[in-house]
């Protein structure tokens, strides 16, 4: 088992910055998710820690080694990336036992190790199939049983669900939480789906151009983000962000009104569940566009001022387009955003 330290990593290709000086580490055990949207960096880090692109400054620490100068073989760890590689020459037993078979595994083990990665992953009844014979999402279930077979101390991997239909999806995902977990697994997991993020990580970093701009738990990173574009981009629908004008230490949105932490323009921040509904007078004055039911409860959409808002409102609700709402806001559920940086204020 081991954790994972990146010091100071940076990598431009030519004059292009992909990453800035990068720092964090992963814990022992520890599921950490790479969340970013395309071309931030992500990819470009991973494969850093895999060993198959060259930082241009900074180290890696695998345990207690510094791997940085070393070839992936010798970093001691597994990786599964998007365009899953399965040799179509051999059976899926032998593409499962790969590893274990390079490692110099006797039968017996390998026999154990491949039935416990296929029972895992699903694909037992297909063993002694050719990959040609398999659907993309199969073939992709052999690549994630390969690498598990081997009981790597490190796990990376690279949008590793996305080839699976939507229900499969959602059950892998729930499966490898658990099996990376039994098994003490350190994962590093690239993907841009902030909902896969959310469900598998013990915690989020969130990159934005070859930065990393947050990273925590899931829950944390989802209610305090530390800035408008993590708010933004993590949850469904995204947070929130009213732009408004605080005099005297308060913001006033209609009838609600809220302690700011500063004087003058500053956006409001908060999740379409945390707003409560009121009658208009009562609070932050919300003209409704659009009421989509979507089962388990009506997505409002419409304005509070010139900003566009959701709401979250109960299944039953008797709300229609048109109608002024009033929006009351819990001081604790809300961030306040400096509009120049982006930033959220500390704290409050
Ligand atoms: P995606 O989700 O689209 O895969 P990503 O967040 O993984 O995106 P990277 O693939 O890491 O992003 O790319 C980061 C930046 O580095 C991008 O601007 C990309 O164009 C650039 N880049 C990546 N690989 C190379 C390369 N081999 N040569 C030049 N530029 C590269």
């Amino acid at each position: 088992m081991a954790g994972i330290l990146i010091d100071k990593v940076a990598k431009q290709f030519g004059n292009a910055v992909a990453l800035q000086e990068i720092s964090f580490t992963v814990e022992d055990g520890e599921f950490v998710a790479l969340l970013g949207p395309s071309g931030c960096g992500k990819t470009t880090l991973l494969r850093i820690i895999a060993g198959l692109e060259v930082q241009s400054s900074g180290k890696v620490m695998i345990g207690e080694r510094d791997v940085s100068s070393l070839k992936p073989a010798q970093r001691g760890l597994a990786m599964v990336f998007q365009n899953y590689a399965v040799f179509p020459h051999m059976t899926v037993f032998e593409n499962v036992a790969f590893g274990l078979r390079m490692k110099g595994a006797d039968q017996a083990r390998v026999e154990a190790k491949v039935r416990k990665a296929a029972e895992l992953l699903h694909i037992e009844q297909y063993l002694e199939r050719f990959p040609a014979k398999l659907s993309g999402g199969q073939r992709q279930r052999v690549a994630v049983a390969r690498a598990l077979a081997v009981e790597p101390a490190v796990l990376l991997m690279d949008e590793p669900l996305s080839n699976l239909d939507a229900l499969l999806r959602l059950e892998m995902r729930a499966e490898l939480r658990s099996v990376l977990r039994e098994a003490g697994t350190t994962t590093i997991y690239v993907t841009h789906d902030q909902t896969e993020a959310m469900g598998l990580a013990d915690r989020i970093a969130v990159m934005q151009g070859g930065h990393i701009v947050q990273i925590g738990a899931p829950t944390e990173v989802y209610s305090r983000p530390a800035t408008r574009f993590v708010g933004g981009f993590v949850g469904s629908p995204p947070m929130n962000f009213v732009n408004t004008v605080a005099a005297s230490g308060q913001a006033r949105l209609g009838g609600l009104t809220l302690a700011s932490p500063v004087d003058g323009p500053i956006v409001l921040g908060f999740r379409g569940e945390d707003a409560k509904l009121t009658d208009a007078a009562g609070g932050a004055p919300f003209t409704v566009r659009v009421a989509e039911p979507m089962g388990s409860h009506l997505l409002l959409t419409g304005r509070i001022g010139d900003d566009l808002a959701r709401v979250v409102a109960p299944p039953a609700a008797q709300i229609a387009a048109g109608e002024t709402l009033g929006l009351a806001l819990d001081p604790a559920r809300i961030v306040w955003i400096d509009p120049e940086t982006g930033r959220t204020h500390p704290g409050a």
